[in-house]
């Protein structure tokens, strides 16, 4: 039978009663702190969090001590391909997305030794406090969903939809898109989409309907840069000229001539159920409609510079309209390293954003966007996962 571990730290945030924060004053609010705390924990899940005098007067309970150390719930890093991890260093950054795109394809094709890869890349999100990833999955997920079981990191796995083949049912998108995943994990797969110039419309929206009724959280690469508002809105520009190259995009493709946003919500792809990816092209309306859908948006400051997409993604506006926001490192092709708070010292330096806000949009908010409730919060019941706060993000 399994004890109970106790954990000392100097400082614990445990969220307990935080909820998503999407305002701009929801995300500053300061959060509570307890001096001087242990977490208690059984079975992987917390007991309690509690002063350590009171911790101290319970018999039979050695407390190991973390140190001088102010300890936050685990994160979550929303998007990510681990997969991809091969890449990292080898593809053609600061040239735009087609380049990237281009270049990226090239190499997927001769990739070798993924799982060393793959492994590298789940201990080192695991080792800045990583909990919990959610994965895109373009090909049978056993490698890196074993590569993340190691690492001691929980995934949401997202089996992509790509290309503009058709199906005529949910059942049937889930057969034809899960028959290469073995039967365990396919229950833990969530079918989503590439992006709305990569998949067909049709295809998208039977992948939404299929998470809905499985209460999964659908997820999709949405206004990630200006080369896909060429191709929405009129079909130009070069990743249109490459998609028709490389017969994704199929002969007689017509554009639906709409912005990315609006193109989702007509699909019925914008809600509450839904992720969408990056969102770096929207206006002031746009914002609104994802706040009033309630579409999470997963931000990736630093995967959209690498690449250049065009602009960076209107934090601002997001925070006015009540957007709820969480943070993704994207792939090791399109980044530096996967240490999520990097992802958050980019946003914390592009905005003035105090650290309680960095910490609720990897914690609180990333449970809520990816449906986790057992993560976000050092509570009783939450899983007894943790990271430690870096000491640039002292609390003000
Ligand atoms: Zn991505």
């Amino acid at each position: 039978m399994e004890t109970v571990t106790a954990l000392r730290a100097r400082r614990i945030l445990t969220l307990a009663d935080a909820q998503p924060a999407t305002r701009r004053s929801e995300l500053l609010a300061p959060l509570a702190v307890l001096d001087n705390a242990v977490i208690l924990s059984k079975n992987g899940l917390i007991l309690a969090v509690e002063p350590y005098a009171r911790c101290k007067r319970r018999t039979g309970c050695t407390i190991a001590d973390a140190g001088d150390v102010t300890l936050v719930p685990g994160l979550i890093n929303a998007h990510s391909h681990v997969e991809l991890a091969a890449l990292k260093g080898r593809t053609r950054l600061g040239q735009g997305f087609a380049v990237w795109v281009q270049s990226l394809l090239a190499l997927k094709q001769a990739l070798e030794d993924k799982g060393a890869a793959m492994a590298d890349a789940a201990e080192e999100m695991s080792a800045c406090g990583v909990v919990h990833v959610g994965d895109i999955n373009s090909e049978a997920p056993v490698a890196s969903t074993g590569a993340f079981f190691r690492a001691g990191v929980s995934v949401s796995i997202f089996r992509e939809c790509f290309g503009f083949r058709t199906v005529h049912t949910p059942d049937e998108l889930r057969v034809v898109q899960l028959q290469d995943t073995p039967k365990a994990l396919r229950p833990q797969c969530a079918l989503c989409g590439h992006a709305l110039f990569s998949t067909h419309p049709h295809t998208m929206q039977l992948a939404r309907q299929d998470c809905e009724a499985r209460g999964k959280i659908f997820t999709l690469h949405l206004a990630e840069h200006d080369e896909e508002l060429h191709c929405l809105l009129d079909g130009t520009g070069t990743l249109s000229d490459i998609l028709h190259e490389r017969g994704i995009l199929p002969l007689g493709y017509r554009p639906p001539g709409r912005r990315p946003v609006h193109y989702a919500h007509e699909l019925g792809l914008l809600g509450k159920n839904t992720l969408a990816v990056h969102c770096v092209h929207c206006n002031a309306e746009e914002a609104g409609l994802l706040a009033a859908t309630g579409t999470a948006v997963c931000l990736c400051p630093r995967s959209n510079a690498a690449i250049g997409v065009g602009a960076a993604a209107p934090m601002d506006l997001f925070m006015d309209r009540g957007v709820l926001l969480c943070l993704g490192t994207d792939s090791p092709a399109s980044n530096s390293d996967l240490n999520l708070w990097n992802e958050a010292r980019t946003l914390r330096d592009a905005h003035q954003l105090p650290p309680q806000a960095l910490v609720r949009l990897m914690t609180v908010n990333a449970a809520h966007a990816l449906r986790r409730p057992e993560l976000g919060r050092l509570t009783p019941g939450c899983r007894a996962a943790w990271a430690v706060l870096p000491e640039d993000f002292m609390l003000q």
